[in-house]
């Protein structure tokens, strides 16, 4: 059932609607951010960038496996190769490799966010239809292939993928027409405080046909305010639609300043929406040092004795007698 739309819109919060007026371009296009004007990494055309998910070096790992379990509480979790694997077949490490688009505007402004305030606000902006983005997709794809390298994973980034849900499900669509689904996962990343708001501008109730779509699209999402904020009714809200909607949803926080009444609340919360997604839940320390995030506040560091992490296993032992990250996250499942 879907609750009623939390108290965060587009009156209460001009960003929302703003961001929302920007990425939904209009006649079936969408705002990008033109990814040769930012100072991301791994950038090839205005569209796409190319991103490894589990680096050794950056220690970014897939902590659920068990040669990397020893890590859960200093790493953070990567684990989209993993999951393609899973659904396309093969070794995570045969998934390795993806390609990031950047819708061109956002509604928060987390103080950790890699990408540039003025990249969340529709500077340096083109649109593009989903079909298009498609085609530079497999563009790339060809090309890479030429060089020996295999790219099955296409990941919807930001800004705020989901101000415009019609554009993640027209790119699954897409994939679908060229048949690309036995070797193209979508990964979308969501904060989720505008999917209902979103979706319902965009018409509301999804056809069964879409639904079924939704199913195959990966969502992960960033928990960025705690069960006692402002900003929570609308992202669980969100939350709680996004699996009703079919999505396969792959939740994170980050957490370092949250308190252990928040963490105690969010497990609340998230078990009432679905048993499986406190087991899902990706506890991440945020380590991060892109260039945008030079002059911005720092994050508390906690001690590893006290990680996010460990607090959250804590709570998972007690509460559901299970230890943090005890499987990979896509065997969990989500009723
Ligand atoms: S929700 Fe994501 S894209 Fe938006 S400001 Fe926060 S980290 Fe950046």
């Amino acid at each position: 059932m879907v609750r009623k739309e939390a108290l965060v819109t587009p009156e209460t919060r001009p960003l929302l609607r703003r961001a929302h007026q920007i990425v939904n371009s209009g006649d079936g296009e969408y705002a990008f951010t033109d990814l040769r004007r930012t100072t991301l990494g791994g950038v090839q055309t205005r569209q796409f960038r190319l991103f490894t998910p589990v680096s050794r070096r950056r220690m970014r790992l897939p902590t659920s496996l068990p040669e990397f379990t020893e890590l859960r509480h200093v790493a953070n979790l990567s684990d989209s190769p993993v999951t393609v694997a899973a659904q396309l077949g093969g070794q995570w490490s045969d998934h390795n490799l993806a390609a990031i688009t950047h819708v061109a505007a956002c509604n928060f402004r987390c103080s950790y966010c890699y990408v540039d305030y003025a990249h969340l606000a529709g500077a340096d902006h083109f649109v593009a239809s989903a079909d298009a983005v498609v085609a530079e997709f497999v563009a790339l794809r060809v090309a890479l292939r030429r060089t020996g390298r295999r790219l099955s994973l296409l990941r919807v980034s930001g800004g705020e993928p989901l101000l415009a849900p019609s554009l993640v499900l027209e790119i699954y669509q897409a994939l679908a027409v060229r048949g690309l689904l036995d070797s193209v996962v979508l990964k979308v990343e969501s904060n989720l405080s505008t999917l209902t708001y979103a979706w319902r501008r965009s018409g509301g109730h999804p056809g069964a046909g879409d639904s079924a779509a939704m199913r195959g699209i990966k969502l992960h999402t960033t928990l960025h305010h705690p069960p006692d904020s402002r900003e929570w009714p609308a992202i669980r809200d969100g939350l709680a639609l996004a699996l009703e909607i079919g999505f396969d949803v792959f939740p994170a926080i980050g957490a370092n300043d949250w308190t252990t009444t928040q963490f105690e609340s969010l497990y609340s919360e998230l078990v009432r929406i679905s048993p499986g997604l406190p087991l899902r839940l990706a506890v991440r320390p945020f380590h991060l040092d892109y260039p945008a995030l030079a002059d911005r506040r720092r994050l508390p560091q906690p001690t590893p004795g006290e990680a996010p992490s460990v607090r959250w296993e804590g709570i998972l032992r007690r509460r559901a007698d299970v230890g943090y990250l005890a499987e990979p996250r896509h065997l969990i499942p989500l009723t």
